[in-house]
């Protein structure tokens, strides 16, 4: 079985054909992916022949008849079980999910391996994206491996090492003054007057495709079921999106059963706008003013899809939470020193904000946790 598909709007009726290369709907909202039929469940006994990548899902994934992705071997990385953890919080079961171990160290990949497939088959041959750093380090990339130009816009803050490998891939890489909303601006104007494919967050359709893989993930390593708790370190948002996505598909396919996970998201508490609109009982977010954090995945003012994640915070009964710089900093020390565990900040702010879960009651003793580590800490140094 291969697939076929419609885009539709995450706001609004309106729908579009697959075909070219869409970005945002005409209310400028992210478009959606909607797959005309859903894999059997028996398919689950093939997948033990294949490769562990995640385009083992590619039923569940936009490629059409004898196309083939651009990938580097993303995903299939481990879960890993945190003994020193579940005991210093008395939890029976929590797990690190290391996407660190993605080729380009991060989970950027899964997004751009979909992104830059779906784009190339359409024809393009030179992309451009706004980064904080692993975006822009994953394009480039992935861009390399489809014989395409790259085009990268970051700030000036960004970590050096992170910069480094966007100019071993050999992108163009220009530094902004300024954030990643910045970044955006530049990106898109340079989208606008060349023939580069934007392939920023929520901006093209694909990405949240790649990042669903992550979902489908959990639930094959767990046996197909799914664990009560995700704790997932929010930016723009992709990941707690496209999870969601998958668990719903799963579901709706027959794959899984039983209760969908509480998803949480983690931010700083210089840049938080996701948890601000959370507290404020708010269906969209705010621009946050003026964002400071070290995890520089965390430092994005103001997400395409906040309305998409706050949607995904309701439905699933978890909330937003943000950690300070220090402790989502002790936190990925932490994980390093007790378990060999090289997580970025952004790791580190997961497992900060289990603690505070714990504390407060919203995670109890019985609960089985995954804690995202969306990327390796060396890249921060
Ligand atoms: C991009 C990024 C994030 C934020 O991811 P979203 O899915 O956009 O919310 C978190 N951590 C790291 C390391 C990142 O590179």
């Amino acid at each position: 079985m291969t697939q076929t598909w419609s885009l539709r709007c995450s706001a609004t009726d309106e729908t579009h054909d697959a075909s070219g290369l869409p970005t945002v709907s005409s209310a400028g909202e992210p478009w959606f992916v909607c797959y005309d039929t859903f894999p059997d469940p028996s398919l689950k006994a093939a997948l033990a022949t294949r490769p562990w990548d995640m385009w083992r899902y590619r039923e569940w994934m936009p490629l059409a008849q004898g196309e083939e992705p651009v990938n580097l071997g993303e995903g299939g990385t481990p879960m890993l079980r945190v003994g020193s953890v579940e005991a210093e919080l008395g939890l029976e079961t929590v797990w690190v999910k290391d996407e660190g171990q993605n080729p380009c160290g991060s989970f950027k990949a899964r997004g751009l391996s979909a992104a830059v497939t779906r784009a190339t088959l359409a024809g393009a041959t030179s992309f451009t994206c706004p980064t904080a750093g692993n975006a822009g380090v994953a394009l480039s990339a992935y861009g390399q491996r489809a014989g395409a130009r790259v085009r990268v816009y970051a700030p000036k803050s960004t970590p050096p090492r992170i910069l480094e490998q966007i100019r071993l891939f050999g992108a163009d890489l220009r530094l902004l003054d300024g954030h990643i909303g910045d970044c955006g601006k530049a990106a898109r104007a340079y989208a606008a007057e060349s023939s580069a494919v934007d392939v920023s967050t929520l901006r093209e359709p694909y990405r949240i495709e790649g990042k669903k893989t992550m979902g489908i993930e959990i639930a094959e390593q767990l046996g197909w079921t799914l664990p009560d708790c995700i704790i997932y370190p929010t930016g723009g948002g992709t990941g707690l999106i496209g999870m969601w996505k998958a668990f719903g598909e799963l579901a709706e396919a027959g794959w899984i059963e039983g209760p969908m996970p509480r998803m949480y998201s983690v931010q700083s508490t210089g840049c938080a706008p996701v948890v601000k609109a959370f507290e404020a009982g708010a269906t969209a977010t705010e621009p946050w003013p003026d964002p400071q954090t070290k995890a520089a995945g965390l430092q994005v003012p103001a997400p395409l899809g906040g309305k998409m994640m706050l949607r995904v915070l309701e439905e699933s009964g978890g909330k937003a939470l943000a950690v300070p710089d220090e402790a989502l900093e002790n936190a990925a020390a932490r994980l390093a020193g007790r378990e060999g565990i090289d997580t970025c900040p952004e790791g580190g702010a997961a497992l900060a904000a289990l603690a505070a879960l714990v504390k407060d009651g919203s995670v109890g003793p019985s609960d089985s946790v995954v804690l995202f580590n969306t990327g390796a800490g060396w890249l921060y140094r």
